[in-house]
C-alpha cells in the first residue's frame, strides 16, 4: 500500500509501505477513506522536533475490512470514526472517562501513520466508533473531525469544569479551540469568549456557541477578559495552542479557583527553564516533557 513518510523535517514521501497484518485478536484493518494533517504534525515538518522516516497520521475515518477473533463492537464493512489514541475503552482509566490515558494507550502518530490506503488499528472494540450505516460523502469531513479535535477540544472543556453558569474563554482559535467552543456550548456555559484574530474563525466561533470575541493577546488579552467578567477572570479557560505565550495568556485570564483546561501541543517547557535537567521522553515523537521537578 503507499503511506506517508516523513524522511527528516520539510520532506515527507509518499511512499510504499507494507501492507498491515492482524497481529493480536483485538485488532482490526481499517481501510482508509480519509485523513489528514494535524497542527502537532508540523513541529517535526518545521524541525522543532525530531523526525526520522516516520510514518505520518493519526486522524481517520475507514470501513473495517478484517477484524481479530476477539472484536465485537466492530465489523467488517462498518464504516468507522477511529480516536487518535489507542484505548481499550475497559481498564479502570478508561472506565472513569480518561480514554487517552489508558493502561494501552498508544498515539496512532508515528507508530501506525493513518496518512495511508490502511490501517491496523489496535483494541479496536475500544478505539473505533461505528457510524449508523455509511455516511454520505458531505459529511466525511465533518466525521474526520471527531478523530481527534472534537474530543481534544471536549477533554479541554470538561478538564476546565465548563458547565451552566460558568464563564469560559477559549484560546486559540484553530480546529481544536473551534471545538472546544462546541463543546463548551454543549457542557452548557453561560457565555463564552473566544479569542480569536481572523474574522473566517470568528464566524465559525460564534457559529459554535462563543458569545463575545477577544482580538487582543498577551497582557492585553488578558485585560479585555477581566474588563469582560468584572475584574475576575473567566471560570474557564481552554489553551489550545501550545506556546509560551498563550499558555500565559490563559493563566492570566482565569480567575482565582478557576480551572484550566490545557491540551495545546507544547514544545517548551512551561516555565521556559533553559537549565531543566530533568526532561522525560514520551511516546509522543520523544519530546521532552517536564518530569516536575524542574529547578525553577
Ligand atoms: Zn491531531
Ligand atoms: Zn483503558
Amino acid at each position: 500500500m503507499r503511506g506517508v513518510v516523513m524522511h527528516t523535517a520539510g520532506d515527507v514521501r509518499v511512499e510504499e509501505r507494507e501492507d498491515p497484518k492482524i497481529i493480536e485478536p483485538t485488532d482490526a484493518i481499517v481501510k482508509l477513506t480519509a485523513t489528514c494533517i494535524c497542527g502537532s504534525d508540523l513541529w517535526p515538518y518545521r524541525g522543532i522536533e525530531p523526525a526520522d522516516h516516520q510514518v505520518m497520521g493519526h486522524e481517520y475515518v475507514g470501513v473495517v475490512e478484517e477484524v481479530g477473533s476477539a472484536v465485537k463492537n466492530v465489523k467488517v464493512g462498518d464504516f468507522v470514526v477511529g480516536s487518535f489514541v489507542i484505548s481499550d475503552n475497559a481498564c479502570e482509566i478508561c472506565q472513569a472517562g480518561f480514554q487517552s490515558k489508558c493502561v494501552h494507550a498508544e498515539f496512532v502518530a508515528q507508530t501506525i501513520g493513518t496518512q495511508a490506503e490502511k490501517a491496523r488499528i489496535p483494541h479496536a472494540d475500544g478505539t473505533l466508533v461505528a457510524t449508523p450505516g455509511h455516511p454520505d460523502p458531505e459529511l466525511i469531513p465533518a466525521l474526520l473531525a471527531a478523530s481527534d479535535v472534537l474530543g481534544t477540544g471536549w477533554y479541554a472543556a470538561v478538564a476546565a469544569e465548563a458547565g451552566p453558569g460558568k464563564t469560559v474563554a477559549v484560546v486559540g482559535d484553530g480546529a481544536v479551540g473551534l471545538m472546544a467552543v462546541l463543546a463548551a456550548k454543549q457542557l452548557g456555559a453561560e457565555r463564552i469568549i473566544a479569542m480569536s484574530r481572523h474574522p473566517e474563525r470568528q464566524k465559525l466561533a460564534r457559529y459554535y456557541g462563543a458569545t463575545d470575541i477577544v482580538e487582543e493577546r498577551g497582557e492585553e488579552g488578558i485585560a479585555k477578559i477581566k474588563e469582560l467578567t468584572n475584574g475576575l477572570g473567566a471560570h474557564s479557560v481552554i489553551e489550545a495552542v501550545g506556546t509560551q505565550e498563550s499558555f500565559m495568556q490563559a493563566v492570566g485570564a482565569t480567575r482565582g479557583g478557576g480551572h484550566l483546561g490545557y491540551v495545546g501541543v507544547n514544545t517548551t517547557c512551561p516555565s521556559r527553564a533553559s537549565s531543566c535537567s530533568s526532561p522525560v521522553s514520551t511516546p509522543w515523537a520523544g519530546r521532552p516533557r517536564c518530569a516536575g521537578s524542574c529547578p525553577t
